[in-house]
């Protein structure tokens, strides 16, 4: 259900091609997370001044808010090729060890989902990350030894929606942790606009206000929203997307004012009708709507939490008073 769902912050197959071009370049052009920008900005041009690779970086926080795209240029502010792959797709320490081999001096190396990789690749990235070699074991039984494996200067960059999944001695090994915080609406607006343009459609303000509003505050829910509107303002206007038409488009997919989509009125709307407002226990509540507890706890409360419409309390979620006054129900319990 999850991957039906076009408020889904995850990216799918058609949409990582779109994404490519709409991806910013350099730190001028990447909209937003003005704190992690302006780090950044100072430790890169510390490391180009000294001509050292940049120290290894952290990016953690929800999908879809540009820790990819900030890989990509940190890459292209340092004048680095980029080197790309995920926690889950290094299955065996072979498929890390081909990928460290093939670095060249400087390089960065993104690790999508860093919290999935295998223990085993995790260990090696430790002297990977500190000291810059591999030991590497040849042989079996007892003619089993290390081979020193020396490897270039490289920076790593990885990414993780959980940081508090990553062990304490691999956390340690990033000089420079960012977190990536939900999007501010007035900057939404800006990435709506400058999709709009690579897109070529035209598009007012407050149309882009209107989709910036129901984008949960994801660039990648924004971009997603936009394509649908644009698909509507063709079909049903004159191309151009305005405040209706954006409302319009936006009704027909249930996208509500404040972005929330079926699964999450459900959610909330199970809570004040079964249950009085909660607290109710988390697998109950995930019974209730059909999702395993983990989506729930990933996918849907954030933005709910992030928005004040759910709490999470040591004795189950709560709706709070703003769930109540957002659905039309009159409030009547005592937190
Ligand atoms: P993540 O890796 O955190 O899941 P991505 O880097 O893949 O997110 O970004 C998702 C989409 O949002 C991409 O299409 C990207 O172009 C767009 N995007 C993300 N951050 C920004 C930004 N700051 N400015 C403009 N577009 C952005």
């Amino acid at each position: 259900m999850t991957d039906e769902r076009i408020v889904s912050p995850e990216t799918t197959d058609t949409e990582a091609i779109i994404e490519k071009s709409l991806r910013p370049q350099f730190l001028s052009q990447y909209i937003g997370q003005d704190k992690v920008k302006k780090e950044l900005r100072i430790y890169i041009e510390a490391a180009k001044n000294r001509e050292e690779s940049l120290d290894h970086v952290l990016l953690y926080g929800p999908p879809g808010l540009g820790k990819t795209t900030m890989a990509m240029v940190i890459a292209n502010e340092m004048g680095v090729n980029i080197r790309t792959t995920s926690g889950p797709a290094i299955e065996r320490p072979g498929d890390l060890i081909a990928i460290l081999n093939e670095l060249e001096p400087g390089d960065l190396l993104f690790i999508d989902e860093i919290h999935r990789l295998p223990r085993v690749a995790e260990e090696m990235l430790y002297s990977a990350m500190e000291d810059f070699y591999v030991d590497i074991m040849v042989g079996q039984g007892t003619t089993a030894h290390p081979v020193h494996f020396p490897l270039p200067p490289f920076t790593l960059v990885g990414a993780t929606t959980r940081a508090g999944m990553l062990s304490a001695p691999l956390r340690d090994r990033f000089g420079i942790i960012s977190h990536m915080e939900y999007y501010q609406e007035k900057d939404l607006k800006e990435i709506v606009l400058r999709s709009a343009d690579i897109f070529q459609t035209e598009i007012v303000t407050t149309g882009a206000v209107e989709i910036a509003r129901r984008s949960r505050g994801t660039p990648r829910i924004a971009n997603r929203l936009l394509k649908r509107v644009r698909d509507f303002a063709q079909v049903q206007a004159d191309g151009v997307i305005d405040q209706l038409i954006a409302d319009k488009a936006l009704g027909l997919l249930q996208v509500d004012k404040a972005g929330l989509d079926y699964v999450d009125q459900k959610l909330i709307k199970t809570m004040i009708e079964i249950y009085g407002g909660g607290p109710v226990g988390l697998s109950t509540l995930s019974v209730n709507i059909g999702e395993e507890t983990e989506t729930v706890e990933d996918m849907y409360e954030p933005y709910l939490i992030q928005k004040g419409f759910l709490k999470r309390t040591p004795r189950g979620r709560i709706a709070t008073a703003l769930a109540y006054e957002h659905f039309g129900y009159s409030y009547q319990l005592s937190e």
